[in-house]
């Protein structure tokens, strides 16, 4: 398939989930395709994201169920927790994984390049010493976190530095409320940290269902987290390792660590943008159209660099439907869809949803039905763990198709899977009724709920 004009048919700049996804398939089509990672195979999920956050996560669970197994019986001496064994094995397994990406590219034909690739122009790169011309390029660079301006902003850690910590501290502040706060608000709190967020507005996980976020709020509170709220940074200070946080409505907090998650923003800072025409926003955030092309025709951009949806599973699926529609001969498959997009955050409980909130349905113009159901999961009748459960469902009154689904509690992200699937197939309310649960489970509260509570 080879355009003898150039080096490669494909070129991939980034070798994360969207990036190897989408070069693996092209080579998979024939397509002669190169790929360039600067740092780690697997991007930010496999080595600084998803994948290390769940192990810290599965980490920081223990501690809760090592206290609830005595209500059943169990009884042991008093559990300690070893940071640097979690940090080893945690290490010894995204080794694992990048060795698995790496078998990966090469077994599907892709050469892969273990630089950063910069643009020279619109058709070549300079990747370490080597100039490269492509065909067709694909950016998927990713993200990295945004890091805070206020003075003392350098005594923050971001999230990349979380997982390399040579020791545990025995206090955090952690600076912002989205989901990698809240995530690491559990991890920390778990591992017997004591832990603190500060957020700028009133509620944590804007975007997420209201109920769903003061639902968690209460159970994070319940366990012992600090939740300041309306509440800004305004500096840090060092003294000898401690860190003295200065608000503006909380007075000073004194920690071992300040941890500040307030977003990513596109990291575009090695890929010499000004030396295409490539569209992009003030922050890097590369601009395409529905078909991940930029406003050059040969350029493209998939996953978080493009700022919208960014989720390994949607960066995945753009770089794979955009190697079948670049490469496969024949239609590619329906293009990437993002309505009821599932999602979950890992926290404790954990939250998933899928489709609308209510306040976006009722922002929509739907007339809505709400049904909740808030309970003490089973497993903690015996633990006497003070930990509660709440699902929601949100129906449209006239067409009866289910707009909404949201959990707190336990499992909650095995659970929306299934429901995601039902979302795509455009349930509606009876649906849910006519279905059998699986008892006992909590699961089942999803297909049991009948009355609609007051709107
Ligand atoms: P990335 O995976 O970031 O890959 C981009 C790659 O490009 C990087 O490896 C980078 O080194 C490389 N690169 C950059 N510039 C160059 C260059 N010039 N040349 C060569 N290579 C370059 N998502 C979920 O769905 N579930 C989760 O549980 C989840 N947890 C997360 C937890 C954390 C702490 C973070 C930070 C993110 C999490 N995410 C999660 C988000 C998820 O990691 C991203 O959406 C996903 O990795 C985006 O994939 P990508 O291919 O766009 O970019
Ligand atoms: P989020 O966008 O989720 O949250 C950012 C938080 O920082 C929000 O509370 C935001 O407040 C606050 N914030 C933003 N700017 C500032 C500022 N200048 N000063 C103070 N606070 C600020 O980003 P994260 O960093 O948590 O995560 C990045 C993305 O990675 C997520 O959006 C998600 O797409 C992905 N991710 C997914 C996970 C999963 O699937 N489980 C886990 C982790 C990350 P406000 O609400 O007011 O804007």
């Amino acid at each position: 398939m080879t355009q003898h004009k150039y080096d490669y048919d494909y070129f991939v700049i980034g070798g994360g989930s969207g990036g190897v996804r989408s070069a693996r398939i092209a080579a998979g089509h024939g397509a002669k395709v190169g790929l360039a990672e600067g740092k780690y195979l697997g991007g930010t999920c496999v080595n600084v994201g998803c994948v290390p956050k769940k192990l810290f996560a599965y980490a920081s669970d223990y501690h809760a169920m090592f206290e609830d197994a005595k209500g059943y019986g169990w009884s042991a001496e008093k559990p300690t927790f070893d940071w640097h064994t979690l940090i080893q094995n945690k290490d010894n397994e995204i080794n694992r994984l990048n060795g698995i990406y790496q078998n990966m590219l090469e077994n599907s034909g892709v050469e892969v390049f273990k630089e950063f690739a910069t643009f020279i122009d619109d058709h070549t790169l300079q990747v370490g010493d080597q100039k490269i011309t492509a065909d067709k390029i694909l950016i998927a660079v990713g993200g990295e976190p945004r890091r805070p301006d206020y003075e003392g902003a350098e005594h923050a850690i971001v999230s990349d530095d979380a997982f390399y910590l040579e020791t545990l501290p025995k206090s955090v502040v952690i600076e912002g409320a989205g989901y990698i706060a809240v995530e690491f608000a559990h991890i920390f709190h778990g591992m017997g940290v004591e832990t603190t967020i500060i957020y700028r507005k009133n509620t944590i996980l804007n975007g997420f269902d209201i109920d769903i976020r003061e639902f968690l709020t209460a159970e994070m509170e319940k366990q012992g987290i600090n939740i300041l709220l309306e509440t800004n940074i305004t500096k840090i200070g060092d003294n000898n390792g401690q860190k003295i946080v200065q608000t503006d409505k909380n007075g000073e907090i004194l920690c071992d660590l300040v941890f500040s998650a307030i977003g990513r923003v596109p990291n575009v800072e090695k890929l010499g943008l000004s030396k295409t025409d490539v569209q992009h926003k003030e922050n890097g955030q590369i601009i395409v159209n529905d078909r991940y092309q930029t406003n050059i025709d040969h350029i493209y951009a998939v996953g978080d660099v493009t700022n919208r949806v960014n989720l390994t599973p949607v960066a995945i699926a753009e770089g794979h439907w955009l190697a079948d529609h670049l490469f496969k001969q024949s239609e590619g498959r329906k293009i990437v869809g993002y309505n009821d997009i599932p999602t979950a955050v890992f926290s404790n409980p954990n939250i998933a949803t899928v489709g609308l909130t209510e306040e976006q349905a009722r922002k929509q113009g739907h007339e809505i039905d709400i049904y909740k159901s808030n309970f003490k999961p089973m497993r903690h009748t015996l633990s006497g763990r003070d930990e509660r459960a709440l699902m929601k469902l949100i129906v449209d009154k006239k067409t009866d198709r289910v707009l909404g689904v949201h959990m707190c509690g336990a499992d909650s992200p095995e659970i929306m899977q299934g429901i995601g699937i039902a979302m795509q197939c455009g349930a509606t309310k009876a649906d849910f009724d006519r279905t059998i649960g699986i008892h006992p489970t909590s699961a089942e509260e999803f297909v049991t709920m009948r009355t609609p509570v007051k709107a």
